[in-house]
């Protein structure tokens, strides 16, 4: 600790404290303005200068200055305000300060200091730039005329958000913030994720005229978080009324200041005029407007008939990863309490459910072992399965911003994507290949004396039956050898030896997958494989060193750890444990049924055989998002009454029998449970249209129907019932949450909350070896259909487009589904780029525009999932399903294309294999 004085107080404060850090714990105002917290302090506005006692010059910037032992220091005599004033009237002189029409006036910290100092425009000669506007970005404008070249933008495009895409050009009066290739924001390598719009403290970046109308007219601001990926980033929505003015990034935990451009761009949908504000009701065939009671009734009729004829397995329900938690928890305990019936489940299902079981199996429990943070403190990263900036994006820039600090980078996957472009290693491998992939680094590492054998002794079991298994179980040509898995990959097996030598010697590798492991036939076995790989290298349970399944949804953490799932109760008890049940009992006054449910797949199944009299889908867009939903939308349709309740009229909620208006995130109080575990808070920013109301609401009034009232029925009451049902949650409370939220498992008040999971032992004991045995695809690609079809996401899209589709900007940035064909693909197919094709499968055709590039290699095709006129689940399989997960197979499609010939409106014949 070093101790100094400040304006006479005397502060001690840690090595490395910059002067400024130390002033402002006493509360000193200091003004900054080229510094900004969680940015490398530049010195270069001086405006924070303080008077320092023997100082060389007697002044020095305060932001750049370490704090040392006996210094004595002065924030606001005469000097120093003066000095301050002077360096305003230096920007101010070249600045445009036309600020009546600035829509920063308000939150302009330019002019902020300017009052506080008295300092007005004055002439010194200096000439105002005279840039011309870049309006060229669809979401921001750049007015480098009102530039104070604070540097801001450039640090955090640079040092925070990776992209590095702006820096200064020119020198003196002609300095200027550029991007790269040029002039214009629009046409750079800009990824509109708007963090330097974000920081900009003057009117130099601004969002739209359209979207933005002034800082002015903020009213309220109301923390919160992000209502699209599980990353939970917080933020701030900025209101006057009941209208939403602007977001801006908060310092979460996850996020630290920084957002992707759906969640600082991507929130026109939340007043929308396509919300729906009333219930509707099908009556002769028609959606017709209903009240609220009328639709309760009618509700409520529809279930106790439902119920009297099938009984309570003729009922299911779909939560929502969308949801609060407090929404998931009561929808659960609705259908097991009230109903009587486990069949509920959620999308998690067709994500993530491989990582339930298999981790389940291998750790004990199926969450990310570490934390976001682990990425700042892992020397090598290994990408497999996860297009992690473009699903994930600000786990996407913290990747790259490790990367930058010196982290290795692997990367596997079939397509190139743009992590692959900062990778020390990219192993481009055929989709479905994954396991084979594992087993050989699992093999390299063992054959190679790398594998943590200290780790493996202590920690694990079943080591020795793996290490048999990979060697071939005495059979040489079953060896998982880099050689025989590279016939599978197609992944070099040099690379493959590397990648395991990389991996193992690694003092601290963290590993992030997505769906590209999970969402094949034999997803379970692939999450199985890569765990195996980690426990081999002992790359779990240490700082930096974990396994993170990446969650998709801002709430599908929540939405399992709620039980919002057909086997397991609140916190992961599974439901035939006659104990848990018990407990839960205890809570809710009657006990759930001991059979585990339907999971979803496994409910369009029964509907189709016209099994299910009663379905209740709250927040999903099912008729989109699930596999083959020709097949999903028919046995939709022999649904004996079908409930939506959402946002919007989804396509779902298009063949409702009800539809029950909701409220967004932004409408609610409650909580979500990000991907690494953390609890936070959501709170209430705008009111809902119309007659929509939170889920939690609509739950409420069900269970008081069924004989089920909430004591307390506020979403802090259903939080204070939730934290007794899961174990996890325990210690958990709606004030402890506050602000940075709290990690599970927290099993008491006292408890800080669990970053790291397995530091001492995995929740199942020992660290579980299982081999598994690579299997193809379930429908390789054939003469017929000679590609094969892979999945995704895009950056500004989400899922299925229910809420981004309702913003203009975003459908300039991403507005169509195209097909991505490799050159060569495309050239035996006859398909040139921008080309209308037809991509038909076994199931269905879709057409979409071609784009070709070397992202994917040759055979294999990409189309992202979101697009309802070129639906990729049109395509998919619901036949070929996970055994354990019952997760469908999203990621492998055989497929065949043919070009849509546009004038004759006939299409050219297939290619030919
Ligand atoms: S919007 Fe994001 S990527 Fe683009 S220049 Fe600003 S910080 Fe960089
Ligand atoms: S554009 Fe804004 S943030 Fe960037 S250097 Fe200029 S004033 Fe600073
Ligand atoms: S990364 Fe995810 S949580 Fe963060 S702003 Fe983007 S969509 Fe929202």
């Amino acid at each position: 600790m070093i101790t100094l004085t400040i304006d006479d107080r005397s502060v001690s404060v840690p090595a490395g404290t910059t002067v400024l850090e130390a002033a402002r714990t006493l509360g000193a105002e200091i003004p900054t303005l080229c510094w900004l917290e969680g940015l490398d302090a530049w010195g270069s506005c001086r405006i924070c200068m303080v008077e320092i006692q023997g100082h060389r010059g007697g002044m020095a910037p305060s932001c750049a200055t370490p704090a040392a032992e006996g210094m004595v220091v002065r924030t606001s005599t005469p000097e120093v305000r003066k000095l301050r004033a002077q360096v305003l009237e230096m920007i101010l002189a070249t600045h445009h300060a036309d600020c009546f029409n600035c829509r920063k006036n308000g939150a302009c910290e330019l002019l902020d200091y300017c009052r506080e100092y008295g300092v007005v425009k004055v002439e010194t000669g200096l000439e105002v730039r005279h840039h011309v506007p870049d309006t060229s970005n669809p979401f921001f404008n750049v007015d480098r005329n009102k530039c104070i070249l604070c540097g801001r933008c450039v640090r955090i495009c640079g040092e925070v958000q990776s992209s590095h895409v702006i820096d200064f050009t020119g020198r003196g009066q002609t300095t200027a913030i550029k991007p790269d290739f040029g002039d214009r924001m629009g046409e750079s390598s800009c990824v509109s994720c708007g963090n330097c719009v974000s920081v900009c403290p003057v009117g130099a970046l601004l969002p739209k005229p359209k979207v933005y109308p002034g800082a002015h007219l903020v009213e309220k601001r109301t923390r919160t978080v992000c209502g699209y990926c599980g990353v939970g980033c917080e933020l701030f929505i900025e209101t006057r009324g009941n209208k939403i003015i602007n977001v801006m990034p908060a310092q979460g935990p996850s996020n630290k200041g920084i957002l992707c451009v759906k969640g600082k761009f991507a929130w026109q949908f939340i007043g929308h005029p396509d919300r729906l504000d009333r219930p509707f009701l099908r009556k002769e065939g028609k959606l017709l407007p209903v009240s609220c009671k009328e639709a309760l009734d009618a509700y409520e009729a529809a279930l106790r008939q439902a119920l009297a004829k099938g009984g309570p397995a003729s009922v299911a329900g779909l939560s929502s990863a969308r949801c609060t938690n407090e929404e998931n928890y009561l929808f659960q305990k609705f259908f097991r309490a009230a109903v009587g019936t486990n069949n509920i489940d959620h999308c998690a299902r067709l994500c993530h459910a491989s990582s339930v079981t298999g981790l389940s199996k291998t750790l004990g429990s199926a969450a990310m072992t570490g934390s976001i943070e682990d990425l700042d403190l892992a020397d090598l990263i290994f990408i497999t399965g996860s297009n992690t900036t473009e699903t994930h994006p600000v786990i996407g820039s913290r990747i790259r911003r490790a990367v930058d600090r010196g982290a290795k980078l692997i990367v596997a996957e079939p397509r190139r994507i743009e992590l692959a472009e900062h990778a020390d290693l990219f192993l481009r491998m055929k989709p479905g290949s994954n396991i084979a992939l594992f087993n050989a680094m699992a093999f390299v590492i063992i054959e190679e004396g790398l594998a943590a054998q200290d780790f493996i002794a202590a920690r694990t079991e079943g080591f020795e039956t793996l290490s048999a298994f990979l060697s071939g179980d005495g059979d040489a040509s079953r060896a998982w050898t880099p050689e025989r898995a590279e016939g599978v990959c197609g992944v070099p097996a040099g690379e493959i030896r590397k990648a395991a030598r990389m991996y193992a010697v690694a003092k601290a590798a963290s590993v992030c997958y997505a769906m590209g492991v999970t969402q094949f036939h034999n997803g379970t076995d692939g999450v199985v494989a890569l765990s195996n790989l980690a426990l081999v290298a002992g790359q779990v349970g240490r700082p930096g060193a974990s396994l993170n399944p990446l969650r998709g949804q801002n709430n599908v953490q929540g939405a399992c750890d709620m039980g919002a799932l057909p086997d397991v109760l609140p916190g992961y008890r599974k439901v035939a444990d006659p104990a848990a049940r018990a407990a839960v009992a205890a809570i809710w006054g009657r006990e759930p049924p001991s059979a585990p449910g339907l999971p979803a797949t496994e409910m369009v199944e029964v509907a189709e055989r016209g099994g299910i009299g009663f379905l209740h889908i709250m927040g999903e867009n099912a008729a989109l998002s699930d596999p083959d939903i020709a097949r999903t939308k028919k046995a939709f349709g022999k649904v004996g009454f079908l409930v939506v309740q959402d946002l919007f009229l989804t396509e779902t909620a298009e063949l409702a029998d009800l539809v029950l208006p909701a409220a967004c995130f932004a409408e609610k109080d409650g909580s979500f449970a990000n991907t690494e575990r953390r609890v936070q808070r959501v709170r209430k920013a705008v009111e809902a249209p119309g007659q929509a109301r939170s889920d939690l609401d609509i739950l409420s009034e069900l269970l008081a129907r069924f004989g089920l009232p909430l004591v307390d029925s506020s979403p802090e009451g259903v939080f204070a019932e939730l934290c007794r049902a899961a174990p996890i949650y325990a210690g958990m409370d709606w004030s402890r949450i506050g602000e940075e939220g709290l990690q599970w498992p927290c099993p008491n008040p006292g408890h800080p909350g669990t970053a790291r999971l397995y530091t001492e032992a995995f929740s199942r004991g020992k660290g579980r070896f299982l081999p598994v045995e690579w299997e193809a695809v379930a429908e390789p690609s054939d003469s017929e259909y000679p590609f094969t079809m892979t999945t995704g996401r895009l950056l500004a899209q989400y899922h299925t487009r229910t809420m981004t589709g309702k913003s203009p900007a975003i459908e300039k940035i991403a507005g169509m589904a195209r097909v991505e064909i490799s050159p060569l693909s495309a050239a035996l197919a006859g398909i040139s780029d921008g080309d209308r094709v037809r991509m038909s499968s076994r199931r269905g055709s879709i057409t979409a525009e071609a784009e070709i590039t070397d992202r994917v290699g040759d055979g294999l095709v990409f189309l992202p999932f979101h697009f309802r006129d070129s639906a990729a689940n049109l395509l998919t399989s619901a036949d070929a399903l996970d055994p354990e997960s019952r997760i469908p197979e999203f990621k492998a499609t055989a497929v065949k294309i043919s070009k849509v010939e546009p004038e004759a409106g006939k299409e050219a014949p297939a290619i030919p294999s």
